[in-house]
């Protein structure tokens, strides 16, 4: 199988580090790589070469290639380039975009969106979104650290003692959590608050505490996921949040409502009552935010509060994060390919209902 990887267009990350073309070209795969894909994550063409990564242009890896990944969606415009037959890895996000499935539909190819990979314990070693999100939330709370005009840890010096940063998580996934173990390690006083309670037990193993509102939904039918609350809840919610935020000096908000936008979680008004010099990471920035004064990929200040709108920090960290994806790739491979030859098998779970089209065919369920 002749597996290819582009220069991804404006992300420092590669789909395939080396270490992983190795293991590819080992079970009988040519790995095709694009002039300078993994430049920006270190990874050098030599490096690729040395383990008999092909070296070639976007042309000649459009024409050559027969399973192409990639970490974002390529243009339009490049769908047409694709052989007849062509299998294609990336993250698509039907659920938030899903006229992208007849689109895809178009061409004669077949097509997997890892993102909807179901998140069983069998795919864990393939969960893309887990390891992207795990790095954001390392890196919202370094972010965080970096902005903050006041110390993290408790400081006792000759000059006096600095109490601890007061640091409150908004969303306990897999972002939140890593950002509650990065904040206790940096000597923050970690406070966290989801709507699923399952997470209660999660944030206090790992030294924070959990702030309880009463009465929230848990739909065991959203697989895990958050599910929309109740009006009344919201009010409490609103309330309990407003008390934690304005005695908070880092405010890290994580969330998410798959394939709806984010919730709102801190208004202009909270915002104003923080104290000066402190600091927000919005995660959620890229489904509107879950705060009202986000803007999407930018820093700003408001009332004296930084606020930073990033849904791809992961990015900003290209080395760790392409290796931790390449690996997801992988095992998602192994599914598709042995011996060096494509296999589905459309009774294995995992491959049915990651695949959005198949030969031209629309495979994807959103239900
Ligand atoms: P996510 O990115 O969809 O959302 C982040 C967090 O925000 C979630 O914890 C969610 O409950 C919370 N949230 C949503 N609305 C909120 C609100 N109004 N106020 C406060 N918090 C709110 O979440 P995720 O990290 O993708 O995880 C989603 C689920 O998938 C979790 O149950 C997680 O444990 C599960 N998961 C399972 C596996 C696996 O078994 N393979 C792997 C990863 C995640």
């Amino acid at each position: 199988m002749r597996i290819a990887i582009f220069k991804e267009s404006q992300d420092d990350r590669v789909a395939l580090v080396p270490e992983i073309v190795k293991r590819l070209e080992q079970e009988k795969n040519e790995v095709l790589v694009e002039e300078g894909a993994g430049e920006a994550a270190y990874h050098p063409d030599w490096q690729y070469q040395e383990v008999n990564g092909r070296i070639e242009s976007r042309d000649i890896i459009f024409k050559e290639g027969e399973l192409f990944v990639t970490l974002h969606p390529l243009e339009n415009g490049d769908w047409k380039k694709f052989s007849k037959g062509a299998v294609i890895v990336s993250l698509f996000e039907p659920y938030a975009h899903p006229e992208i499935v007849e689109k895809l539909a178009q061409y004669a190819v077949t097509v997997f969106s890892m993102d909807i990979i179901p998140r069983v314990t069998i795919a864990q070693t393939m969960d893309v979104l887990s390891s992207m999100q795990s790095t954001a939330g390392y890196l919202a709370v370094i972010e965080a650290a970096r902005h903050l005009p006041r110390y993290f840890p408790m400081i006792t010096s000759a000059a006096g003692t600095i109490p601890p940063a007061k640091v409150l998580i908004l969303g306990a996934g897999v972002a939140g959590l890593q950002a509650v173990a990065t904040a206790k390690r940096l000597g923050g006083v970690v406070e966290v608050f989801d709507t699923r309670a399952a997470v209660k037990e999660q944030v206090e193993s790992l030294g924070a505490k959990f702030v309880e509102v009463e009465g929230a939904l848990d739909d065991v039918k959203a697989k895990g996921y958050a599910v929309e609350q109740t009006e009344e809840y919201k009010k409490r919610q609103v309330a309990k949040i407003h008390e934690k935020a304005i005695a908070s000096d880092v405010i890290i908000t994580t969330a998410q409502l798959r394939g709806k936008p984010a919730p709102l979680l801190l208004t202009k008004d909270m915002v104003n009552e923080m104290k000066l010099g402190s600091v927000i990471i919005d995660l959620a920035a890229s489904t509107g935010g879950n705060c009202e004064l986000t803007e999407n990929g930018k820093v700003v200040k408001k009332y004296g509060v930084i606020i930073i709108g990033n849904s791809n920090l992961a990015a900003d960290m290209p080395m760790h994060a392409s290796q931790l994806f390449s690996r997801n790739v992988y095992n998602f491979l192994k599914l598709l390919v042995k011996e060096g030859e494509l296999n589905l098998d459309w009774e294995n779970e995992i491959i049915k209902s990651s695949c959005l089209v198949h030969q031209g065919k629309v495979m994807y369920n959103q239900a």
